[in-house]
């Protein structure tokens, strides 16, 4: 793989830098124009430490689904993450960077086919089903694969509810379909189940685990051995929450009914938790509205380059809820304000109020934590781009991770000055193809330089890293 666009490269910005500063960097050149994303993965690494300390026992195959960036993907199998896939296309991103298949679960109750073969084909084996259907499905196409089946285990609270279209009925369905997958000669290893996605109910965790436990016991009554807790995801992402509560719940639930590490593997699918925090999305206003009533200004409508066809979409898909920040300090009166997106569609409104500082055409509006359920979702309907990703490392994180595959030096830009960050943007909305050898982009004081990238090829062979601690 060649980098031909900038926007894939990792900035590698000084320690005291962070998305903000980078943005508003970025924002006050005076030539930006376009929405933009500042995403730093150095946040990832912070979750992935947090979620070490917090459940030890617990190992993450993150949810390509919820952002499958490139950079994403890399980062998290640099620091020796698992993956869930969904689809044939996300297990190919995935397998593409080098990740073992053993590092794959194919969690999609509802397999097309020829998904199902694929996935032979290239020896992702693990796999879950909730239903009949599949079982006779992948008896035909795949009768070795290693099955999880996926009980319901809602949350009374969740941003999405997931129960109503997968996992079935843990004390009324699950005992049948083991018989079933017994009577096909099928090799069942464990429970998986997910609460629903952005939990507000942390004890959901602890009610899905004992039934998890009940199907254990189940398996075993019919011969089965089952080695594997899948907990699922559910996981809150942002940048004001924690995973504190629910890692209590499941460390004590663990505790509880599978004591013994040696006989049960726990596994979970987070996707929202890894990063959602990570992108920070800056938005123009290109035109207001002034709502006058006796001569006065009484609420203002705003309208930014970014909205839900694009990064907002989660606010429909996702049941989002976000908070325009604006840039720029302001003192003074706040009105009560909407934010518009850019399409023609009425639907296209990104808050219906807020209050803000008047604020003028051209101005910048922050949205953090938009690194979940936004990107992978969004369209260019009505002729309006979908933001350009720049990609910040501090020079700690940087050197942490350089030499961890799938990562390499040649994903790193040195030196992330202003002009350099500035050097990736699109102004003129074609794809930037600029030589990167330029003696003025290498870092000052390191010594090292980034000679001819354009001949840096990447490689595959993919070596085994243990997580970075
Ligand atoms: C979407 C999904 C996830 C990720 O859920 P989060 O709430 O983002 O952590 C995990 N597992 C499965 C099967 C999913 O469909």
């Amino acid at each position: 793989m060649k980098f031909t666009n900038l926007d894939e490269r990792i900035h590698v910005v000084h320690p005291d830098s962070d998305s903000w500063k980078i943005i508003r960097d970025i924002a006050e050149s005076g030539v930006q124009e376009e929405p933009f994303y500042v995403f730093d993965i150095g946040d990832i690494v912070h979750k992935y430490k947090e979620w070490k300390l917090k459940m030890p026992r617990v190992e993450p195959f993150y949810a390509v689904k919820c952002n499958d960036s490139s950079t994403v993907l890399e980062v998290l199998a640099a620091l020796g993450t698992s993956f869930d896939c969904a689809s044939k296309g996300e297990i190919m991103k995935v397998m593409e960077l080098g990740v073992d298949p053993s590092r794959i679960i194919f969690a999609n109750p509802t397999k097309p086919a020829s998904h199902i073969r694929h996935a032979a084909a290239m020896g992702v084996d693990t796999m879950t089903f909730d239903n009949e259907t599949e079982l006779h499905k992948i008896k035909s196409l795949f009768p070795t694969a290693k099955l999880v089946i996926r009980i319901r285990a809602d949350a009374a609270v969740a941003q999405c509810q997931l129960g109503m279209k997968f996992g079935c009925d843990a004390n009324t369905e699950a005992p049948r379909l083991l018989k079933l997958a017994r009577s096909l000669d099928l090799d069942v290893i464990g429970v998986s189940f997910h609460v629903g996605s952005g939990c507000g109910d942390p004890p959901a965790f602890r009610r899905a685990i004992a039934s998890a436990k009940m199907l254990f016991n189940a398996g075993e009554n019919l011969g089965y051995n089952f080695r594997i807790l899948d907990i699922g995801g559910g996981f809150p992402g942002n940048k004001n929450s924690s995973i504190h509560k629910i890692s209590e719940v499941v460390n004590a639930a663990l505790e509880d009914y599978f004591p013994d590490p040696g006989l049960v593997r726990v596994i979970a699918e987070p996707g929202r938790f890894f990063v959602a925090s990570a992108f920070t999305l800056a938005t123009n206003i290109h035109s207001k509205r002034e709502i006058p009533a006796g001569g006065e200004t009484t609420s203002v409508m705003y309208y930014i380059n970014d909205g839900v066809y694009g990064s907002f979409n989660s606010l429909l898909y996702d049941h989002a809820h976000v908070t325009p920040i604006p840039l720029k300090n302001h003192s003074g009166k706040l009105y009560p304000s909407s934010v518009w997106g850019p399409t023609c569609d009425g639907l296209d409104q990104v808050t219906e109020m807020a209050l803000l500082p008047l604020m003028s055409v051209g101005e910048w509006i922050i949205f953090e934590d938009m690194g979940a359920y936004t990107l992978p979702v969004a369209s260019p309907f009505n002729g309006f781009p979908l933001p350009k990703v720049h990609v910040i490392a501090d020079e700690t994180i940087w050197y942490m991770l350089k030499d961890h595959l799938p990562l390499t030096e040649d994903h790193f830009v040195l030196g992330g000055t202003p002009n350099n960050l500035r050097l990736g943007l699109d102004i003129a909305g074609n794809e930037v193809m600029q030589d990167w050898s330029m003696p003025s982009l290498c870092h000052q004081d390191s010594g090292s330089s980034l000679e001819d990238t354009s001949s840096s090829a990447f490689h595959f062979d993919y070596v085994e890293v243990g997580p970075i601690n």
